[in-house]
């Protein structure tokens, strides 16, 4: 059918998606009238709702933001824009300042801050709240300010399917599914992309159904620029249980010296020189090529959930029990999975887009900070600062209205977690582009996922959208004949020197 009728009137500004970052560019935007889109419940259907570390920022007496831009550029493969760094770290502290103002119930060491390391950061700087709650505290605290604001108004249940554009190409706003599956055009002078990563496009993630990558596949279709598409993170320590999403084992377990094992007892990073606290990619890459070769691969916290150590872990706690496992006498069997993002919509500093009236912030965007390879907890700061950020300065623009959209065929009625050929990507794309790459294979995935597309309906956009991302995908990490940061290549297996920089990835000037 064609997509639905506009919603009258409506030319102020448009968030899609309830996670840290929507939620902070629509407080930022006030007094503009902001709608906001989310399928779910605000903000549970969200990375942020589930994120357990807690968020980066040297805040600390020992740290600076020299220091925390000096590990984020270590992290990143040679590869981030220090100028980026600089900007996104140099607003932690009045982000915190605005966390707390906001609520945000953050843990305390009697008058200090109570700050966590984490591997890849010289200093604890990593702030929390309700020990491994981080993500659902930020979260509830900032809807408590978006529920009461007069200025937002929250459409639950809706989903955006594909972004409207006029006949210059300028984004108008998107065309959506609203709560009782009817398309709708909701039309906007700026449209901010607040939608989140892309790991569930990855059989075995930790992202749940809402992180499939929709708001840069709407962007690529959109024509605005993308970048980083080849690096995705992945997480060493999923629970390897049959769930999906993967429930995240903490790092911070084998800080408090929990080991990876094999089933034949073996110690998985007995070779490599800091052991189990190697940098993520190694140890995911470790995991993964021990899972190829056929071994189980375990996690042993016997010996942190026996002692007192284990007060600081009620999440995982009660996860590992939630499947009928004993942590305090039983080894955990894990995975590596698919967990973040790096690549991304390209942004400038203020968060606009490519795209005459698109903006995006938080994992969707591509802001420079992360490189080839993100720091831990730096991704709640990038979405706390650049989503503020991208509310700011749409404050500052003049309200417009925007010419009339574009008619697009939309079929209302397709379920894509149940559609074979989204579950046979989401294989598809980690057999290809997990861990360990090599030519051949994501060759042969490019392939395939060409002839899939082909027979792939023009109505049943939001399907068609996630094969066009994943080949882009694809394509991108074919193209990198190199091994940066998360992106490995068995058959390329050292870094090209000649192109570390910033330009390694994107150009940081946005056209
Ligand atoms: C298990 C886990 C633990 C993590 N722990 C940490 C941590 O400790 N520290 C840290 O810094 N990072 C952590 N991360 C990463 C971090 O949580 C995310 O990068 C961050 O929360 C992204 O925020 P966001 O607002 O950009 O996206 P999200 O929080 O994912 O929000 C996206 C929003 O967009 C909505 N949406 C998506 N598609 C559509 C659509 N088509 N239409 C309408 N709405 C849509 C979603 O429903 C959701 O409301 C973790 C991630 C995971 C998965």
């Amino acid at each position: 059918m064609p997509a639905g009728t506009p919603i009258p009137g409506d030319e102020g500004v448009l968030i899609v998606g309830a996670g840290i970052a929507g939620l902070c560019a629509a407080l930022a935007a006030a007094p503009r009238r902001v709608t906001m889109l989310c399928p779910d419940e605000p903000g549970r259907s969200s990375s942020s709702w589930l994120a357990q570390g807690g968020i980066a920022a040297p805040i600390g007496p020992t740290d600076s933001v020299d220091i925390h831009v000096g590990d984020t550029l270590d992290v990143a493969g040679h590869a981030a824009d220090p100028i980026a760094a600089e900007r996104v770290i140099g607003g932690a502290s009045e982000a915190i300042d605005f966390l707390v103002a906001a609520g945000v119930p953050f843990d305390r060491d009697g008058a200090a801050w109570s700050l966590h390391l984490e591997a890849g950061h010289r200093r604890p700087r990593v702030a929390h709240a309700l020990g491994d709650r981080s993500g659902a505290a930020i979260v509830a605290a900032l809807w408590e300010q978006v529920r009461v604001a007069p200025h937002v108004e929250v459409r639950c249940g809706w989903r955006a399917v594909t972004l409207a554009t006029d006949t210059r190409g300028a984004v108008v706003g998107v065309h959506a599914l609203d709560a009782g599956g009817r398309t709708v055009l909701v039309r906007a002078a700026e449209t901010v992309l607040a939608t989140g990563g892309a790991g569930r496009l990855f059989r075995y993630t930790t992202n749940g159904p809402w992180a499939a990558g929709d708001g840069i596949a709407m962007a690529l279709a959109a024509g605005a620029r993308t970048a980083a598409l080849e690096f995705v993170q992945f997480h060493p320590t999923a629970l390897r249980v049959d769930a999906d999403p993967l429930p995240l084992l903490t790092e911070a377990l084998r800080g408090a010296g929990a080991r990876l094992v094999t089933a034949r007892g073996d110690f998985v990073m007995a070779g490599h020189p800091l052991g189990d606290l190697a940098p993520r990619d190694v140890v995911a890459r470790a995991v993964w090529d021990c899972a190829q070769s056929g071994a189980d691969v375990l996690l042993d916290a016997r010996s942190v959930f026996a002692s007192a150590a284990g007060d600081a872990f009620p999440g995982a706690l009660a996860l590992t029990q939630a499947y009928g496992i004993d942590p305090v006498h039983e080894l955990l069997p894990v995975t590596a999975a698919a967990h973040y993002h790096m690549g991304g919509v390209v942004v400038d500093d203020a968060g606009h887009a490519t795209v005459d009236g698109l903006w995006a912030c938080g994992e969707v965007a591509y802001t420079g900070l992360h490189g080839a390879n993100r720091l831990a907890s730096n991704s709640l700061l990038e979405a706390v600062v650049c989503g503020r950020a991208a509310g700011a300065a749409i404050l500052r623009r003049a309200p417009l209205v925007r010419g009339p959209a574009r008619e697009v065929e939309i079929d209302s009625g397709t379920d894509v977690e149940a559609a074979p050929a989204w579950q046979a990507l989401r294989l598809r794309l980690w057999r290809a582009m997990g861990p360990v790459r090599d030519g051949a294979t994501l060759a042969t995935a490019i392939a395939e996922t060409r002839a899939t597309l082909v027979s792939i309906p023009a109505g049943q956009r939001v399907l068609r959208q996630r094969h066009e991302l994943a080949l882009a995908m694809l394509q991108a990490a074919v193209n990198r004949e190199e091994s940066r940061g998360a992106h490995f290549r068995r058959d390329f297996p050292t870094r090209d020197e000649s192109r570390d920089g910033p330009r390694a990835v994107f150009p940081r000037a946005v056209a």
